[in-house]
C-alpha cells in the first residue's frame, strides 16, 4: 500500500526542480579516462597480438605502437560516442540506482531530451549488470556466513515489454506535480521477488514460479556462483523452501523473529524496506522493467557495502569492453 509520499527523497526532488542544483561532471571524466586508459595500457592489441597498446593523457586515442590500429578509450562503453560526457553518464546511472529521482527528474539536471538520457540510463544497466560479476569476483574479499533468503509478491504494469507513460517535459517545472502522475494504466502480473543475503552480497531477482525450482533456484545458484561455496541457508516458513536440498535452517515467522540459535532473515527484510520505495519510483514497471530494475537494486546495494563503491560501479560498467 502506498501513501504516495516516498520516506525518502522528496527534499531531494524538490531541489532538482528549483533548479537548485548544478553538477561538475570533470572529476568523474578523469576517474574513467584514468580508469579505461589503464586497462587499455595493460592488454594486447587486438590487431596484430604486440604486448601493449599506447594512450597518452592529452588525447583519447589508443594506438598500437606495432601496427596500424587504433581506437578510441570509451570504445565498447557506454560512455562511447555519447551527447552526454562520461561523467555524466556516471552522475545519471547513479542518481537512477542510487537515489529516489525519477529519470524525469534527472533529465531536468543533465539533458534536455527524456529519451537519450533514458536510452543512456538503460544501457548503461546493462553494462552493469553484465559486467558485476567479473568485478565481483576480483573483489579483495571474501564472502562468507549464512546465506539469508526470502520473497515477496509484486505486481507490475499490464503492458507487457513496454515501459509506462510518463508525463510530458512540458510541465516539468511549472508545476509542483511536475514528474508525480500516477501510472493509471490495469495492473497486470504477479512476480515473486526473491532476494538473497550474504555478507555484504545482495541479489536479487523477480521470478515468474511458485516452486522452489523456478523462483528460489535461480537465486541460490547465483548466489553461490559469486561467493563460492554456498553455506547454510536461513529461510522463513515458506512452503517453496522444502524443497531445498542445502543446508538449511529456519525461523518459523508466525512465532518468532530470531530462533533461540540466532537464525533470521532480517538482512531480507532490511533489504525489502530500502528496495520498496525504491521501485515505488518508478510508479508502475513492466515485467522486463521490474526484472531488470530488482536485479540492479541488489547488486548496487551490495557495491554499497564495499570499500570503494565508485569505482567499483565504473569497472562493472567498463569491464565487458575489454572481454
Ligand atoms: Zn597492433
Amino acid at each position: 500500500m502506498s501513501t504516495g509520499r516516498p520516506a525518502l527523497g522528496e527534499m531531494l526532488a524538490d531541489l532538482v526542480e528549483l533548479g537548485a542544483i548544478e553538477f561538475r561532471p570533470e572529476p568523474l571524466d578523469a576517474l574513467v579516462e584514468r580508469r579505461l586508459k589503464a586497462v587499455w595500457t595493460a592488454r594486447s592489441c587486438p590487431n596484430c597480438g604486440a604486448e601493449s597498446l599506447q594512450a597518452l593523457s592529452n588525447s583519447s586515442r589508443i594506438w598500437c605502437g606495432r601496427c596500424d590500429w587504433k581506437t578510441t578509450y570509451t570504445r565498447g562503453t557506454p560512455f562511447y560516442n555519447s551527447d552526454l560526457a562520461p561523467g555524466e553518464v556516471l552522475i545519471a546511472f547513479v542518481l537512477y540506482a542510487d537515489s529516489l529521482l525519477s529519470i524525469n527528474q534527472i533529465a531536468l539536471l543533465l539533458s534536455p531530451c527524456y529519451k537519450t538520457l533514458f536510452e543512456r540510463i538503460k544501457e548503461t544497466e546493462t553494462a552493469f549488470h553484465r559486467g558485476f560479476p567479473t568485478v565481483w569476483g576480483h573483489l579483495p574479499q571474501t564472502v562468507k556466513g549464512p546465506t539469508q533468503i526470502d520473497e515477496t509478491q509484486q505486481q507490475c504494469s499490464g503492458y507487457k515489454g513496454q515501459e509506462p507513460p510518463r508525463n510530458g517535459l512540458d510541465r516539468a517545472g511549472s508545476s509542483s506535480e511536475a514528474g508525480r502522475t500516477r501510472w493509471s494504466g490495469e495492473w497486470g502480473d504477479e512476480l515473486t521477488l526473491v532476494a538473497a543475503c550474504r555478507d555484504s552480497l545482495r541479489v536479487v531477482a523477480a521470478e515468474e514460479g511458485v516452486a522452489y525450482d523456478e523462483e528460489l533456484g535461480p537465486v541460490l545458484e547465483e548466489v553461490e556462483d559469486l561467493s563460492q561455496s554456498l553455506g547454510e541457508v536461513w529461510t522463513d516458513e515458506f512452503p517453496a523452501y522444502k524443497a531445498m536440498d542445502h543446508d538449511r535452517r529456519i525461523v518459523v515467522h508466525d512465532e518468532e523473529y530470531v530462533t533461540d540459535d540466532g537464525v533470521h532473515t532480517n538482512q531480507v527484510e532490511c533489504l525489502w524496506s530500502l528496495i520498496q520505495p525504491w521501485l515505488a519510483k518508478f510508479r508502475g514497471l513492466s515485467k522486463q522493467g521490474l526484472e531488470q530494475a530488482a536485479r540492479t537494486y541488489g547488486f548496487v546495494r551490495s557495491l554499497n557495502l564495499t570499500d570503494a563503491p565508485l569505482r567499483n560501479l565504473v569497472s562493472c560498467i567498463a569491464v565487458n569492453a575489454f572481454r
